[in-house]
């Protein structure tokens, strides 16, 4: 299956039926997305297990290739740690910003179908928001967290017990 394919059929089907849609209550950290070229706006939560994505959703309105992406962000990033998040985040922004001409990126699974938008400059804002939103979440969660005096507790009690997360905002322009 070559790139436009693998791209349309990919985006087509994640628009149509985004995985992980909706929002996470309790959350231990979210972020609010705005890419306002084409108006795509979406919530990203997150629970964490330590250092681990245990959980994670998003909600919001946008175009079909920024809701592919986000649908998609979610399936690839769920059980990773943060590590694995950001380099996965890196690989992911090569392959949207890497020449027309350039091969498809090997190893990336379904995201590879991403690579397509690299077709669309004006796209490649809808296809990174998810991540970028991802990335504030984690970034806004490490500035907030107290581990010493609030060690990882793998019960929901604890978790409500605190404060709920205010949502930071991150916009791609
Ligand atoms: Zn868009």
């Amino acid at each position: 299956m070559d790139l436009k394919d693998l791209y349309r059929d990919v985006i087509l089907d994640h628009n149509k039926r985004p995985r992980n849609f909706g929002r996470l209550d309790p959350c231990d950290t979210a972020a609010d997305g705005n890419n306002p070229l084409c108006g795509d706006r979406l919530t990203v939560t997150l629970r964490l297990q330590g250092d681990r994505i245990d959980d994670i959703r998003f909600e919001g309105r946008g175009c079909a290739i920024s809701t592919a992406s986000a649908s998609l962000m979610t399936e690839a990033v769920k059980g990773l740690d943060q590590a694995a998040v950001q380099s996965l985040h890196a690989r992911v922004h090569e392959a949207l910003t890497a020449s027309i001409d350039a091969p498809p990126p090997e190893d990336l699974g379904k995201l590879a179908a991403l690579a397509g938008v690299r077709e669309f400059p004006a796209r490649v804002k809808c296809a990174s928001l998810s991540w970028h939103t991802l990335a504030a979440a984690l970034a806004h969660h490490a500035q907030h967290a107290h581990p010493t005096d609030r060690p990882v507790q793998p019960d929901q009690a604890g978790r409500a017990a605190d404060a709920p997360p205010a949502a930071v905002a991150v916009s791609t322009e």
